[in-house]
């Protein structure tokens, strides 16, 4: 095992801990373990940490100081932002000796252009918060994560988040205009510029967005916002396969144009779950299928020309056998109702026992083959096991996870994690895939990433890291 910065490193000595609590007051520095505690342990209960402390900065100022005392005494910091995150970035590790600095205070929204088309947020905004400051100005800002009501736009850009409206917004990093943040020796870049065009050098944002906490805190951005649809129409299709999902969406892209702005695929087992599990859920169709597809247009153009496009799509994928059956959503809260089904599938997963997951991006048109041969390779090492891929389909980013056989006991099911794992990421990388296609690599996905990049690629990458925090404080043994 690699012995990571953050493992050597020694405890901070309480008069350290003092002069970090003095910065943000002792009210905004948690020291009490049951205060800490939702600080130090993830969604997926994988890891538990443990911290010197637990600092609540208000202002980029505040953050600044923390990062110049925390460099020039070698204190490891794990920003922290919504603890959404999926790959254990946002956890310290066991050793108790690095503070995490939770950006959860600094949540004001500093300035909105409807005109403009852009937003200045703090990074401590929950997603939900910026997706309604857009709405109330009449736009959207479309990012779009299950977990936007705790998730937060500092952890979106650091994660470099995706979602269900990749597919026509892109993902954090193309939402993003500008960018305000702390580096490792407490220097504030002030990048928050609102242009769309600005070939001045290196893109250094971009370097931020998706380091995971690596490179620096973001401390506030400019996000880009667009014209609100004026139409959604959205359905639900009942497939016999994925290559029939793979036609549906073709002809979807066909129909809709740019208007197709989501395309989720699940299996009757994700459904089946959900409706076992889930509170005010039911099956929209009447017969049961192997496959589901919840495809949405959205539209500017007059009332109903949207939902005569989706009638248009269904009929002729129905004529062309595509489609098995299909229900349209006649109002928002069928719309929503469809969309619980798909946001509800990772937390019912939890109640079905131990899930292996993984978070893949293949080429599109290779998303069948890659289900067939992943389900064909993870039912034979694991016999009994049920495979769960589901996500979005329209960016090639399938979430294959794997939930336990229901006569096996959950820990003897997760400690196939690793061969299961390292079986899965083969065939994703046969089909030319990435590992990590939206949750980034934090410290689940660190020694696969020696596996996947080339030397040139890691090399580079260590540079930067060493260019931009030399004294390795940042998130230590995350990421590289
Ligand atoms: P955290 O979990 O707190 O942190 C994540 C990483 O970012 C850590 O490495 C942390 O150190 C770093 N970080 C946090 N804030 C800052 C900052 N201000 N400056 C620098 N670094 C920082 N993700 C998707 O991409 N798509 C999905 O569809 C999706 N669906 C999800 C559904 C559920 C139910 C859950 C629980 C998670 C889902 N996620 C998804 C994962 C997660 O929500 C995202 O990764 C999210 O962007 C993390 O934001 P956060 O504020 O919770 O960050």
């Amino acid at each position: 095992m690699t012995t990571t910065a953050a493992q050597t490193r020694t405890a901070p000595a309480p008069e350290l801990l003092d002069r970090f609590a003095d910065i943000v007051g002792a009210s905004n520095a948690l020291r009490d373990p049951a205060d800490m505690a939702p600080h130090l342990t993830e969604w997926r209960d994988r890891y538990f940490g443990k911290a010197a402390l637990v600092l609540k900065p208000g202002s980029t100022d505040e953050v600044a100081r923390i990062l110049a005392l925390a460099n020039e005494t070698g204190t490891g910091v794990v920003p922290q932002g919504g603890n959404t995150g999926l790959v254990g970035g946002q956890i310290p590790f066991e050793s108790g000796h690095e503070l995490v600095v939770s950006l959860a205070r600094m949540s004001r929204i500093r300035a909105v252009d409807p005109e403009g088309n852009s937003m200045t947020v703090e990074a401590g905004v929950p997603l939900q918060m910026a997706r309604d400051t857009a709405d109330s100005v009449g736009r959207l800002f479309p990012l779009s994560l299950a977990s936007q009501g705790s998730c937060q736009i500092g952890g979106n850009l650091a994660t470099n988040a995706g979602g269900t409206a990749v597919l026509a917004y892109g993902n954090a990093r193309e939402l993003t205009l500008g960018l305000e943040v702390v580096l490792a020796d407490g220097r504030i870049w002030r990048g928050l510029r609102a242009l769309r065009k600005d070939n001045t050098g290196y893109d250094l944002k971009d370097l931020f967005i998706g380091s995971e906490g690596t490179l620096g805190i973001i401390t506030a951005a400019v996000l880009k916002l667009f014209p609100k649809p004026t139409e959604t129409a959205t359905a639900f299709a009942g497939l016999d396969n994925p290559e029939q999902a793979s036609a549906l969406f073709t002809l979807a892209r066909q129909v809709g144009g740019p208007e197709l702005t989501a395309f989720e695929l699940m299996p009757r087992f994700g459904l089946d779950i959900v409706l076992k599990h889930g509170a005010q859920v039911r099956d929209p169709l009447e017969g049961q299928h192997r496959w589901y597809a919840l495809a949405e247009l959205s539209g500017h153009g007059a009332p109903g020309e949207t939902a005569k496009r989706l009638e248009t799509l269904l009929e002729k994928a129905l004529e062309a056998g595509i489609v098995a059956d299909a229900a349209v959503a006649a109002s928002l809260a069928q719309a929503q109702a469809f969309w619980r089904l798909r946001e509800l599938l990772s937390e019912v997963q939890k109640l079905e026992g131990g899930s292996i997951k993984h978070d893949v991006s293949v080429p599109v048109s290779g998303i069948p083959k890659f289900i067939a041969r992943a389900n064909a390779c993870v039912t034979e090492l694991v016999p009994g096991c049920r495979p769960l891929p589901f996500g979005h389909f329209g960016d090639g980013n399938i979430h294959y996870n794997v939930s336990q056989p229901v006569d096996m006991e959950r820990d003897t099911f997760l400690a196939e994690w690793d061969r299961v794992t390292a079986a899965v990421h083969e065939i994703v990388v046969a089909f030319g895939g990435s590992v990590s296609a939206e949750h980034g690599i934090g410290r689940m996905k660190r020694t696969l990433l020696q596996h996947v990049k080339s030397d040139v690629e890691l090399g580079l990458m260590q540079q930067i890291k060493a260019g931009f925090d030399p004294n390795g404080i940042l998130n230590p043994g995350k990421l590289l």
